[in-house]
């Protein structure tokens, strides 16, 4: 019991989670699962962890509490190392993939769900914590589905839940939604503890704009702009959250918005009190975390703050104020794209119960209204009821392939909360096969066990892994560091200076020679690295610093985790090629995958058996220098009318013969084997 409680933070004691703190703390006590679930903003993932350390969990163990998005994991450690009186990175810490702030000191720490995948994988019984809290449950994320699985495989047997251990391991779910009853039969009965919530009502207009013909159309962010102003110049007080896809769309919104405010005189006639100016803020992922600070302040009296952001806003993090909530209607997601053969970020319609949690967001403080931009047909044609869960929808490859490392073998009847089909999961074993992380058998070779100590793709793993054996990872690695990191290039809204951008870049990618956009980023690598004024540097070329600053990072933790792995039995090759041709040539042992011929003009034609037609995306060097070109690998692909490759890499036949035919010749019946014995 912890009747004592005195927290100094008043604002913590007005959220619905307080009244019920020491029935939940008991009930974490009671049940080896709970699920917890409470409307967003309840204060579950700010409260819960911090109640539990009050009574008394850490003597046991950390509390680890998992979230799907990296910026939700570093925004809400700040906040309750806040709230706790603590420096980030003590009691309170992060760990986020390529970013580890937490200490001896860290008691309560957020992390991502891979990074708990990967201390899974490093040590099953989770000996260093007390507590997992499994976040967010309901975005249904791949890592966070898989977590699940593994929490209930390994913790349901209490021989196993206390082994040991001083306590035994406890395990809280905690979700926005009412899929209680799912979650609690998925864990075995556990008991649950549903936070009473407390909402104003919201209600929802629909728009004219945008109909089912314009799902392939990008006119969703002039109308939230020309919505966002009507509500500022019509409306009473109360914030805006502007529910957008993706940061290039949310900085294009925003600099229209800048725009309308600058030439229009802003102190309307509007019911008291007077809205005078609009204060507006960018949310997305890979924003700088100062600025990302800025969105939870409240704005100065008298203005208006109008919050842009991608649906990180919708469940994981919650901003105070909000009264106004313009959909767009769009999410950007990451989809398997059937035409390609390939997981692509597309920009899809949502779903309707996500257009409803969208706009449960305005109804937090009082009464609040969402504007929709989208018909009511588009509602009824072109949003499907549910979001499909990530693991249904994603390529499973690095998934199945940390599962069979676990010792899970049969990765078909593993405990999935909703089951995969199983194409994919055969789709994941032969990668794996063509990588050679796993054998013939499905068994997880020598090679699958050190790919799986990458935070990686495989593929992009496999070729470190060539470079490794053949004593040039120094080659392999920065490139591995730049792919790894979002938004090197700096692309400049005005067309003249797009135009400067552009030439620079270019320059870039002569500078190594032959045109390769892989050496590119090897070459701006390392002349931003041996530069006496890096920063200057990269301005200078239209570089993003914050971008090759995170990169040189990277690349030092990689090279650390290569270091540990090659104190182990690590292969070594010898090569008897060109050496000017090493970079390419390792870059085929793990993109033979993604090869592809030139077939007419400018068309290639991909080789893994879907043939798709493909274009050399315009930001790449070699555009418009196809018909010197036959065969080239590429890194990933952007659909819109056309299926554009990018990050593409000329390259000779011989390099790939050999491995092509393991594009067609898998087995996968026999690769699942194991799985059916
Ligand atoms: P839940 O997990 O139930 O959705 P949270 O614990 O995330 O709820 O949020 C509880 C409260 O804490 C909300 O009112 C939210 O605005 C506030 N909050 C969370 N993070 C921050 C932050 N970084 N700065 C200011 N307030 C925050
Ligand atoms: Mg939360």
């Amino acid at each position: 019991p912890i009747e004592t409680w005195d927290s100094e933070d008043s604002e913590s004691k007005q959220l619905p989670i307080y009244q019920h703190r020491n029935k939940l703390t008991q009930a974490v006590k009671n049940s080896p699962f709970l699920v917890v679930t409470g409307e967003t903003g309840s204060g579950k993932t700010t409260q819960l962890p911090q109640y539990l350390h009050r009574a008394g969990f850490c003597k046991y163990g950390k509390i680890a509490i998992t979230q799907p998005r990296r910026v939700a994991a570093i925004t809400v450690a700040q906040r309750v190392a806040q709230e706790m009186r603590c420096p980030l990175g003590r009691e309170v810490g992060y760990q986020v993939r390529f970013d580890d702030c937490t200490s001896q000191d860290t008691v309560v720490k957020y992390m991502t769900d891979g990074c708990l995948l990967r201390e899974v994988l490093a040590d099953p019984g989770l000996s260093q914590y007390s507590v997992v809290i499994l976040d967010e449950i309901h975005e249904r994320s791949l890592n966070t589905d898989i977590l699940l699985g593994l929490l209930k495989k390994i913790f349901s047997n209490p021989a196993k839940a206390t082994k040991g251990r001083a306590f035994p391991l406890k395990v809280v779910v905690m979700s926005a939604t009412l899929e209680s009853d799912k979650l609690s039969s998925f864990l075995g009965d556990c008991p649950v503890f549903a936070i009473p919530g407390r909402t104003f009502p919201v209600t929802c207009t629909f728009g004219s704009a945008i109909g089912p013909k314009d799902i392939e159309s990008t006119a969703y962010v002039k109308e939230v702009v020309k919505m966002a102003f009507d509500v500022h110049t019509s409306e009473v007080a109360g914030d805006i959250l502007v529910f957008l896809t993706g940061q290039s769309e949310i900085e294009r919104a925003c600099d229209l918005l800048f725009e309308k405010a600058e030439t229009v005189d802003y102190r309307f006639d509007v019911q008291d009190p007077t809205v005078e100016g609009l204060l507006i803020l960018p949310l997305y992922g890979s924003m700088p975390t100062d600025q990302q600070r800025q969105i939870f302040q409240p704005p100065p009296p008298g203005i208006r703050k109008c919050v842009v952001a991608t649906n990180i806003a919708a469940t994981s993090l919650t901003i105070n104020g909000i009264k106004y909530i313009i959909d767009s209607g769009f999410v950007k997601q990451l989809n398997h794209n059937s035409r390609v053969g390939m997981d692509i970020l597309e920009v899809v319609p949502i779903s309707k119960s996500e257009a409803q949690q969208r706009a449960g967001r305005a109804g937090r403080i009082s009464a609040g209204k969402c504007f929709r931009i989208y018909t009511k047909e588009f509602w009824e044609k072109s949003m499907p009821e549910y979001t499909i869960p990530e693991i249904q929808r994603t390529s499973l490859t690095a998934v199945v392939l940390t599962l069979k490392c676990l010792g899970v073998n049969d990765v078909i009847s593993f405990p999935y909360l909703d089951r995969p089909e199983e194409r994919f999961i055969l789709e994941a074993l032969k990668q794996l096969y063509q990588f050679d992380a796993i054998d013939r058998r499905g068994r997880v070779t020598q090679l699958g066990e050190l790919m799986v100590e990458f935070p990686l793709h495989p593929g992009l793993t496999r070729s470190l892994l060539k470079a490794a054996s053949l004593g040039c990872q120094d080659l392999l690695l920065p490139v591995a560091a730049m792919l790894s990191v979002e938004n090197i290039f700096i692309r400049p809204g005005r067309p003249e200076k797009q135009k400067e951008a552009d030439k620079k870049h270019r320059g870039l990618a002569t500078r190594v020679g032959s045109m390769n956009d892989f050496a590119t980023l090897l070459s701006i690598f390392q002349s931003c690295k041996s530069s006496d004024r890096p920063s200057a540097w990269c301005k200078e070329n239209w570089i993003h610093w914050r971008a090759l600053k995170s990169a040189f990072s990277v690349e030092t933790q990689l090279r650390e985790i290569l270091l540990r792995l090659q104190q182990r039995n690590f292969p070594v090759e010898t090569f008897d090629g060109n050496k000017s041709e090493l970079l390419r040539q390792c870059l085929c042992t793990g993109y033979f995958t993604n090869v592809a011929r030139r077939s007419m003009g400018k068309v290639f034609c991909t080789m893994d058996g879907h043939g798709s037609m493909v274009h050399i995306h315009p930001s790449s060097s070699l555009f418009d220098q196809e018909a010197e070109l036959n065969w080239v690998i590429f890194h990933d692909v952007l659909v819109t009318s056309r299926v554009y490759i990018r990050t593409v890499c000329p390259i000779r036949y011989e390099w790939v013969k050999d491995l092509l035919p393991k594009l067609h010749e898998v087995d996968v019946y026999e690769l699942s084997s194991v799985a059916r014995e």
